[in-house]
């Protein structure tokens, strides 16, 4: 054809995302919240790892943190109280092609939630739980959660909590097939990010416990721990969480932990003086319940009818 040449070719240049694009828009929580920190990291994640929005899923039930879904500009699940983790196990057993990330409080999920939370453990599907651990329930204005620690007054509790705290670290590390177990603080950017990313590349279900500021009710509580990093203990080793040497030099108080030892991880996680940071468990081959529910997604109708009347056949009279 007339001035129209045939030996050329077009590049098409592959999608490059950037922050931008899962960037939900500005973040209601108040100002110097914890939950900012984590956003930011979990979006700075999906930017490097190029993971493409429409493949991403955030899941997340009723609280605060909860309302994670909505600034990420990925699909996204608000659910009911406590019951982040059943839809989470429901969107991988059916599509384990996406990405799933959960956003849960100390009420959300170890209260209400807390029957979910251990079956999911169970399951041991491939996702990142992160649980944002504020100590209250901060979304309905400061009553007792399970992990408020004792002689903390709270709406209801004004003479103070008095029952011992629920401990989400140890507890999950002594869950059935419990896969991965860390725990970061949020006020440490580069700690929780890398945290956030060895959970993100581990697979299976990995649950993060983020000690998360919330300074309209719990001003005080992690206070004591960011200014003396002596109370910070970073766990170290080479299968557990890799941090900069110049990050790591902020702690004194560093121990070797080797993250397939289960009853020195339920040890670490048990002390009260320190808060400890790191992998705690790590047992990568643990059965995954997403690798037996995707069997026969890729049959048509009618390939599943045709097989499910040959099983019905083998007991036919
Ligand atoms: Fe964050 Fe607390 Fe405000 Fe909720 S009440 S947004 S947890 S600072």
């Amino acid at each position: 054809m007339f001035g129209l040449k045939t030996d050329w070719s077009l590049d098409v240049l592959p999608r490059y995302f950037t922050l931008e694009d899962y960037d939900g828009g500005e973040a209601r929580w108040c100002p110097g919240c914890g939950d900012h920190a984590v956003l930011a990291a979990v979006q700075r994640i999906c930017r490097d790892e190029q993971l493409p929005p429409e493949k991403t899923v955030c899941v997340s039930g009723i609280g605060c943190s909860s309302r994670f879904p909505h600034y990420m500009k990925t699909y996204g699940f608000h659910g009911l109280h406590g019951r982040a983790l059943p839809v989470a196990c429901g969107v991988k057993a059916r599509r384990p092609d996406l990405t799933v990330w959960v956003a849960t409080g100390d009420g959300d999920c170890c209260s209400i939630g807390a029957g979910h939370w251990i079956h999911a453990i169970r399951y041991n599907m491939d996702m990142v739980v992160m649980l944002f651990d504020n100590n209250i329930y901060g979304l309905t204005k400061a009553q007792t959660s399970p992990t408020t620690p004792p002689g903390m007054k709270t709406n209801t509790h004004p003479r103070g909590a008095w029952l011992p705290p629920l401990n989400p670290t140890a507890s999950t590390v002594g869950f059935t097939n419990s896969s991965f177990v860390a725990q970061t603080v949020d006020w440490n950017p580069v700690h929780l990010h890398a945290t956030l990313v060895a959970a993100y590349r581990h697979k299976g279900l990995s649950f993060v416990r983020i000690m998360q500021r919330c300074p309209q009710y719990t001003a005080n509580i992690f206070e004591e721990f960011q200014q003396d990093p002596a109370k910070i203990q970073l766990l170290m080793h080479e299968n557990g969480i890799q941090v900069d040497p110049a990050v790591a030099g902020m702690y004194s108080n560093q121990f070797t932990h080797d993250p397939s030892d289960m009853p020195e991880a339920l040890r670490l996680a048990n002390q009260e003086d320190v808060i400890p940071i790191g992998l705690f468990y790590h047992a990568p081959e643990n059965p995954r319940y997403e690798l037996a529910t995707v069997q026969g997604l890729d049959m048509t109708v009618d390939e599943k009818l045709k097989k499910l009347n040959a099983e019905i056949d083998r007991f036919a009279i």
